[in-house]
């Protein structure tokens, strides 16, 4: 695997170890050419899904939006990234495990605060209120939508 930071093609493991639910396998390498450190994670792969918009526009979905959510969500609380990663593997195995190809972009909402509510109180009320801030936008955009409409008839 090449080095993020110089290119190099050479990297050493120096740690392989399971995340706590058993899931995936997170290796910790150093670069042979430059030093520098990353960590990598194997994981299954798996079928892409759609997430379909209140609007009921679908768009795939991206593991790293919800990523990017969860750890805004979590900032400053005592919960480790290979956790937060943890409940993502979490939400996409339950979806995959169902069978739907596709999936309403609030039970992914529910799924994730499910999980928030019992690990930290306060990033379930950050996840939940940007949450809330997606709808009204959503709905702010609908708004515009039907404006626009209304002055092409
Ligand atoms: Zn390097």
């Amino acid at each position: 695997m090449k080095c993020p930071f110089c290119g190099g093609d050479s990297t050493r493991v120096l740690d392989s170890r399971p995340t706590d639910e058993n899931t995936s396998i997170r290796r910790r390498r150093e670069c042979e050419k430059c030093g520098a450190r990353f960590t990598t994670y194997e994981r299954y792969e798996r079928l892409p899904f759609l997430v379909v918009k209140k609007d009921g526009r679908r768009e795939k979905f991206s593991r790293e939006k919800l990523l990017n959510g969860l750890l805004r969500a979590c900032e400053k609380r005592p919960i480790s990234v290979d956790t937060v990663n943890e409940i993502v593997d979490s939400v996409e195995n339950e979806v995959v495990k169902s069978g739907k190809h596709e999936v309403v972009s609030s039970e992914i909402g529910e799924m994730v605060m499910t999980k928030l509510k019992s690990l930290d109180r306060v990033a379930y009320v950050r996840f939940a209120s940007v949450y809330k801030e997606f709808r009204d936008l959503d709905h702010f955009m609908d708004i515009i939508e039907e404006l626009r409409d209304d002055r092409n008839r």
